[in-house]
């Protein structure tokens, strides 16, 4: 089943877990996206508004779960969406 689209940028989001949440927020990011709650433990966000929250500067970013409930990172998303440049 297809994630909602981000308010922002109309992409698809992904979402990631609690602790995936607090290993982002230790680096101080702006967090744009970030749906209000949590849902059985997973955040809702958007990996176009916050690519950088999300590690686009990392070798390897955080964990984030597709909505085929794949686990893949900011990077590899983006190029599987053709979206190097986004
Ligand atoms: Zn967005």
């Amino acid at each position: 089943m297809a994630n909602p689209k981000c308010k922002y940028c109309e992409l698809e989001t992904v979402e990631i877990s609690d602790q995936t949440l607090q290993d982002m927020r230790a680096m101080h990011p702006n967090i744009r996206s970030l749906a209000a709650r949590p849902k059985n433990g997973w955040w809702r966000i958007c990996a176009g508004c916050d690519q950088y929250a999300l590690g686009r500067e990392m070798t390897r970013g955080f964990p984030i779960r597709t909505s085929s409930g794949e686990i893949s990172e900011v990077n590899q998303l983006l190029a599987d969406l053709g979206l190097e440049d986004f």
